[in-house]
């Protein structure tokens, strides 16, 4: 905040808090719950004034539509962490409280263990550029809300996908530590990246749907549109307070498009390496081609969320594959085929160094029933594929094992609260509520024109309620402070540089 602005708050809170105090004598009895929560109220509606007036808000917008956030950020990397912040703010207090419970749930560490492991291992390796944004996040949370987070809570949050199931796990073996619990690295997603002969126009076609808990999930609804002062202009889905998409779906304005699904029964962990959220965050926003990508995901690869990565270059119309492991790695590359993605590994390196646990020969597991369902429908529709067919694939149901349509853990439309197995390979228990929470697509027409479509909810439009589930299964019950219905929204088209309809 500017001297300026601090100032105006200054003056602004002397006359409330003034005004106040002479009520208060007035009066002659204490002031009542409600007199006294409405000073708070009034303090705080003039935080949120003067904070609207600092100039690091100059060209940012928000708007709602079909269920999503849409935040437009722009300048150097102080004023779009402000941005993201002060925009953000009550989805952020929101997404961390979710979040933050469900980290210490799983891993059975307090909340300062996070903060303690952000600090030392992860923030001395954070690009400065990327510091300056995740201080301004909390500078612009701060100055709306007034919130306690601060910068070590914040980027423990960035982390949330690599801490619990990739840092504590290493951390537990090193450890020994007795009575641990088992933890998994997750199995996010299901996607497919084509061109050539595989797709109706010979162009890239890109899609992607998010499996996740539906706590995390029924909050992963933003579309960022970030135009930074350094490196290319970015549309991304995301999570509030996130720097990266995380799940991960974005395009750059030099036409690469990226998506990944994780790598299932992932082993390992660096903690001298480059945190995953900061380098994905930095490869869409610098790479212009998939050997950039590749050379900034391998710097400082520290093991966590370790995905395939699924890019496209719309210039060159070519695709390629990335298996990120920890040990070992393998790039692929066409122009004329098509690469999916339902978490598992293929390269047989990757495979035995990096994954050793995972079994590619069994069929009704999820990540294999999803890969034989995503060959049958891709082979099926090879030279038609288009974004709205592939919107269609995402949202499919039908389960390769059983043969039939069923919605389920190993559909590519996951539903995983409805099967009585869960899925063990990432520690999902039977019923687990967790699935597909949202998907998006675009091809090489529409990155160029900076465009994808996305839609908020399971990708088929089914909606997932969240108090008879809880009724039917009380054993998530520690959720019910954070789990909310999951509604679906529609197909909804966002742009760089969009603003509200009328
Ligand atoms: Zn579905």
């Amino acid at each position: 905040m500017g001297a300026d602005s601090m100032r105006r708050t200054g003056a602004i809170l002397l006359v409330i808090l003034g005004g106040a105090a002479l009520w208060w004598a007035g009066n002659g009895a204490p002031a009542s719950a409600s007199a006294n929560d409405a000073m708070v109220a009034t303090i705080a509606a003039a935080r949120e004034r003067a904070a609207a007036n600092d100039p690091r808000l100059k060209g940012a917008s928000r708007f709602e539509e079909g269920g999503w956030i849409y935040v437009h950020l722009e300048g150097d990397p102080g004023a779009v962490g402000y941005q993201h912040g002060y925009l953000l703010a009550p989805e952020i207090e929101d997404g961390f409280a979710a979040v933050s419970a469900g980290m210490i749930h799983a891993t059975e560490r307090d909340w300062e263990f996070f903060r303690k492991a952000a600090h030392e291992m992860l923030w001395p390796k954070i690009d400065a550029e990327y510091q300056q944004e995740l201080q301004g996040i909390v500078d612009g949370l701060r100055a709306r809300t007034g919130s306690k987070l601060d910068v070590d809570d914040l980027v423990a949050f960035n982390a949330f996908e690599e801490l619990p199931d990739y840092y504590v796990p290493w951390l537990n073996k090193r450890q020994k530590a007795a009575n641990a619990p088992n933890l998994k690295s997750p199995g996010n997603c299901s996607a497919f990246v084509a061109t050539g002969s595989w797709t109706k126009d010979g162009q890239i076609v890109m899609a992607h749907n998010n499996w996740t808990n539906y706590r995390n999930g029924e909050r992963w609804r933003i579309v960022f549109d970030i135009a930074p002062k350094n490196g290319y202009r970015m549309l991304m889905d995301g999570f509030p307070g996130v720097i990266a998409s995380d799940d991960d779906f974005g395009i750059n304005s030099d036409g690469l498009m990226m998506t990944e699904t994780t790598i299932t029964q992932f082993e390992g962990w660096d903690p001298n390496g480059k945190a995953e959220f900061v380098r994905a965050r930095k490869a869409l926003q610098y790479a212009g081609s998939i050997d950039e990508y590749t050379k900034i995901m391998l710097d400082g690869n520290n093991g966590g969320y370790a995905n395939d990565w699924l890019l496209g270059d719309r210039k060159t119309g070519e695709i390629a594959q990335l298996e990120l492991g920890l040990k070992a790695y393998k790039l692929w590359r066409t122009k004329d085929g098509v690469l999916a993605g339902s978490n598992w590994a293929r390269d047989p390196k990757v495979l035995k160094v990096d994954a050793p646990e995972f079994d590619p020969e069994n069929k009704e597991s999820s990540p294999n029933a999803r890969r034989a369902r995503w060959e049958e429908l891709l082979n099926e529709n090879k030279g038609k594929i288009d974004v709205a067919l592939a919107e269609k694939m995402l949202g499919d149901h039908a389960d390769a094992v059983e043969k039939k349509e069923d919605a389920n853990e190993r559909t590519l439309c996951g539903h995983v609260d409805g099967s009585p197995r869960g899925v063990k390979e990432w520690d999902w228990q039977p019923y687990y509520p967790g699935g597909a929470v949202q998907g998006k697509a675009t091809d090489s027409t529409m990155t160029k024109e900076m465009r994808i479509m996305a839609r908020m909810g399971h990708p088929c439009g089914g909606d997932f309620l969240a108090k008879p589930f809880l009724a039917a299964h009380p054993e998530y019950a520690w959720q019910e402070p954070y789990l909310r219905d999951m509604k679906a929204g529609p197909w909804t088209e966002f742009r760089s540089g969009q603003t509200p309809k009328e």
